[in-house]
């Protein structure tokens, strides 16, 4: 908790969670001292710098996670949750990282869904109209594989957390470990419906590896056509104190990567 004071400062949480450049101000740093590689990949609509972090693993050869948030602005407890872990020098050295910890710099800044061109950047995968998701999709090309792809998403329609799975990797799914952290931070949503789809178990959305709407791709559909995958996309409660949004981001992230085994493990040596 003391590294959330340094990050969030004599103000409130809430207040703070919207000064994009305040963030990307501290987030080389903070990499830097968690021993990641900081890369320049592009720059959002507004100009604010699109980065993404790399670190391999220090046990020689282990599965490779791609953790991404901030992609929507108006869910701040993702990116948040990412710098608070990189100030602590909590995230495992057992995996190999690639990290887009702020997708839509200019929405965080505006509190708003969209970029700055009022897309939805995580429909954008197929049609590649915006400066964000053109930059982004070459982090994704270049990447021989990804064994755990870590989605951090927001909802404001539900008082508690869901999850989606999207499983072509023929892996053991971690969704149960995952829901177990979530329900512990904020709940789980237990309504028959979430988001349109008919959840499989209370706060789990299996979906098919296909988007709900053909031209509007997001991150995990894109991905899932490039590689076998266990995806999961988290969805915290807006309405929530952020706070607890963000332990939650936090609890989820640290679960999965433990749930993955790191160099040796069942994941490293399944997935050439
Ligand atoms: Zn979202």
């Amino acid at each position: 908790m003391e590294a959330w004071r340094e990050i969030f400062g004599t103000t409130s949480m809430e207040a703070e969670a919207h000064d994009a450049d305040r963030y990307l101000e501290m987030l080389p740093t903070l990499a830097r001292k968690a021993e990641f590689i900081t890369e320049s990949v592009g720059q959002s609509t507004g100009g604010r710098t699109l980065y993404a972090l790399r670190r391999e693993s220090t046990t020689g050869a282990a599965p490779h996670v791609l953790l991404s948030t901030g992609i929507h602005g108006d869910e701040p407890a993702g990116p948040w949750a990412v710098l608070s872990l990189l100030a602590e020098q909590a995230l495992s050295a057992a995996v190999n990282w690639t990290v887009l910890p702020l997708i839509n710099p200019d929405g965080l800044a505006a509190g708003s869904r969209e970029n700055a061109d009022g897309l939805d950047l995580n429909r954008d995968f197929k049609l590649q109209r915006s400066a964000e998701i053109c930059a982004l999709s070459k982090v994704f090309d270049a990447m021989a594989k990804v064994d755990l792809h870590l989605s951090l998403h927001e909802d404001w329609e539900y008082d508690q957390s869901y999850l989606y799975e999207i499983n072509t990797g023929a892996r053991t799914s971690f969704a149960e470990a995952l829901l177990e952290c979530a329900k512990a931070n904020t709940g789980l949503v237990e309504a028959a419906l979430i988001d349109g789809h008919t959840p499989c178990a209370p706060g789990l959305i299996r979906h098919a590896p296909d988007p709900d709407e053909p031209e509007g791709w997001p991150e995990a559909i894109y991905l899932v056509k490039k590689h076998p995958l266990l995806s999961y996309t988290l969805e915290t409660p807006s309405r929530q104190p952020l706070a607890a949004r963000i332990a939650c981001h936090r609890a989820v992230i640290t679960a999965a990567v433990a749930q993955l085994g790191g160099a040796g493990g069942f994941y490293s040596k399944s997935s050439s």
